[in-house]
């Protein structure tokens, strides 16, 4: 079994609004293992995208000890790479620009490297390509080798492909699979959809809100590649789907005033 890369104990994080202390999340425990594919998924403000920020050294105000490889992070850093639901590129630069980002393609070993890259997320043909002219599940792939250039310890997606059709999504899906086969980048996935959290993850983790704590962590056994259409991948999607069920239960009780 794969080390601990990434070590969450009692990560709590409050915010002050205007209408008081929001606990966006409340002593989170999670072991995340190198090479791992975690999922995370749950209602909206539950605390997906603030536990990937502080994961990403992107918001230093918690408690708790969250480590890295046995380090605490201190901020962003090369080791964590982010993606967001919008690819972010920069529009007046073309594609091999956008993944090279601030290194010179002059560099041959950078030059190596994001020809490499390109070749990873399928994009053979497109190095000269501007923002505008790609689909966006190829901007998200750019977007995607743009975050591994730098090799990072952990990948972070914050719903990725949220904002894509159902069709490109399924593609994006393998796409990123392939990936994650040839790299071995331990990934950290948040998504709304239960179909993607299962097809993708070793494990899902479900949050629940308000505050924002795990409610369960559901192991998927599965070999890859998978298919949606199994029964042993239904019987699973239905589990995850159950314990996203009995969170508006919740939710109706709080809402009833008991
Ligand atoms: P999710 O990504 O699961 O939809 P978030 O992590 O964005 O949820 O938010 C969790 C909770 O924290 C929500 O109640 C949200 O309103 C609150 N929150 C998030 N970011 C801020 C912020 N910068 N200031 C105040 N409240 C915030
Ligand atoms: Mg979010």
């Amino acid at each position: 079994m794969a080390e601990t890369l990434l070590n969450i104990t009692a990560l709590s994080k409050s915010f002050d609004t205007a209408k008081g202390r929001v606990e966006a999340l409340h002593k989170v425990d999670l072991n995340i293992r190198e090479g791992e594919f975690i999922t995370v998924i749950g209602p909206s403000g539950c605390g997906k995208s603030t536990l990937l920020r502080i994961i990403a050294g992107l918001d230093g105000q918690y408690s708790g000890t969250i480590t890295l490889a046995g380090q605490n992070i201190t901020g962003p850093g090369i080791d964590k790479g982010f993606i967001f639901q919008e690819h972010r590129l920069f529009p007046w630069l073309t594609v091999e620009k956008n993944i090279a980002a601030d290194l010179s393609l002059r560099n041959p070993e950078v030059r190596r490297k994001v020809d490499e890259l390109i070749e990873l997320v399928k994009l053979g043909g497109f190095e000269k390509a501007y923002p505008k002219e790609l689909s966006g599940g190829m901007a998200q792939r750019v977007a995607i080798a743009r975050a591994l250039l730098r090799n990072p310890r952990v990948l972070l997606l914050d719903e990725p492909f949220g904002a894509l059709d159902a069709f490109t999504r399924a593609h994006m899906q393998d796409v990123l699979l392939d990936i994650w086969r040839r790299n071995q980048t331990t990934m950290i996935f948040v998504t709304h959809d239960i179909d993607e959290a299962v097809f993708l993850a070793n494990r899902v983790v479900i949050l629940k809100p308000r505050p924002g704590q795990i409610k369960s962590i559901v192991p998927i056994d599965l070999p890859y590649p998978r298919k949606k259409t199994t029964s042993s991948f239904q019987e699973l999607r239905l589990r995850v789907l159950k314990l996203l069920d009995s969170l508006d239960e919740l939710e109706l009780t709080d809402g009833a005033g008991i």
